[in-house]
């Protein structure tokens, strides 16, 4: 491969950085994974971007190929038109950080931001299993619940760019107290670190499991796969949570059901490993409280990109951006 033109996308995490240069159709090259390291501030983390960014553009150029345009998904509140982080959960000492200046600046190759759900349900969109529709709901269950909302093939922002806040739709009143200030939060029941933190509020209120055993008590050591794999055990508090996690997560689904009838929802995470115990309780709850044909319609399934789905996502952001630049711009 040479001479071809590259994309570098751009996984901010608030516990890794990905960077890769990615192909039009969506081939990953040169891709290196390091600790973000948040806790070393503000400048560390984006002297460690710039230099990861350039050992990456070095390989390709070195290649001969070029790159063309640097795309960059991160968690939190992004202000898309500026390229500034408003504000971010995993980055809590950030505000107002100006990343798109700060890399053009340094880099000199127009970049783009958006929000890392966003980014995902666009790299679904692009080259994943959303290819051929267009109208994508995607849910990311990780640390918490991301969302990211294709209508007419485009992404809907909304008027300030905060749109498509699944994790944050109110599922239970007077719920668990969640980090946004609202009680209730989808995030708070249908997130990974929701079912940790649900099971360690059960075990402290003396309700027992075997995962209690197998952690040495040590409640801090309880992760959310543990949780599945003790519930497909027939752990009864594990098995709990679970299905009370496809349940809460078949409402939030049913509700953008009836709310925008789309073609497809798309789920990734970390908490689809457990996919095959979540998927028939959630799709039962689905059934029972969406419309039947809108439910009937829609399809509901994992995502297909995996591991480069934050790197390929990152790329698409600076993929559209160009694209739509270079309807103005003529060659
Ligand atoms: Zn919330």
């Amino acid at each position: 491969m040479a001479n071809t033109e590259l994309l570098i996308g751009v996984d901010l995490g608030g516990t890794n950085m990905r960077v890769g240069a990615v192909t039009e159709d969506g081939k990953v090259f040169h891709r290196l994974k390091l600790p973000t390291n948040v806790e070393l501030g503000l400048q560390e983390v984006v002297e460690k971007l710039i230099k990861t960014i350039r050992q990456v553009i070095q390989e390709a150029v070195s290649n001969g190929d070029r790159i063309i345009g640097i795309g960059i998904g991160s968690p939190g509140i992004i202000d898309i038109k500026s390229g500034i982080i408003v504000s971010s959960p995993n980055f809590p000492q950030w505000k107002q950080v100006p990343l798109k200046q700060i890399i053009e600046e340094r880099i000199s190759i127009p970049t783009f931001l958006d929000n890392d759900a966003n980014a995902f349900a666009l790299g679904e969109k692009w080259l994943g299993a959303g290819k051929d529709v267009q109208s994508l709901v995607c849910l990311t269950l990780g640390t918490g619940v991301g969302g990211g909302i294709i209508l007419g093939g485009h992404l809907w922002h909304g008027v300030n760019g905060m749109a498509a806040e699944i994790g944050h739709m109110t599922v239970v009143p007077d719920g668990l107290p969640c980090n946004c200030g609202n009680s209730g939060c989808l995030e708070m029941y249908a997130s990974a670190s929701s079912i940790v933190r649900r099971i360690v509020i059960a075990l402290q209120a003396g309700e027992s499991s075997a995962v209690t055993d197998y952690v040495n008590n040590d409640l801090t050591k309880i992760t959310s796969d543990l949780v599945y794999h003790f519930a497909l055990k027939g752990d009864s508090l594990a098995g709990k949570i679970m299905h009370e996690t496809s349940i809460y997560l078949g409402i939030g689904i049913a509700n953008l059901i009836n709310l925008l009838n789309p073609e497809m929802i798309l789920i990734g995470g970390g908490l689809t490993n457990a996919w095959d115990l979540i998927y028939p309780d959630m799709i039962q709850e689905v059934h029972k409280r969406a419309f039947e044909v809108p439910a009937k319609r829609v399809k509901i399934v994992r995502a297909s990109l995996n591991d480069n789905a934050g790197i390929i996502g990152a790329a698409g952001i600076a993929h559209l951006n160009l694209k739509k630049l270079s309807k103005y711009i003529p060659s």
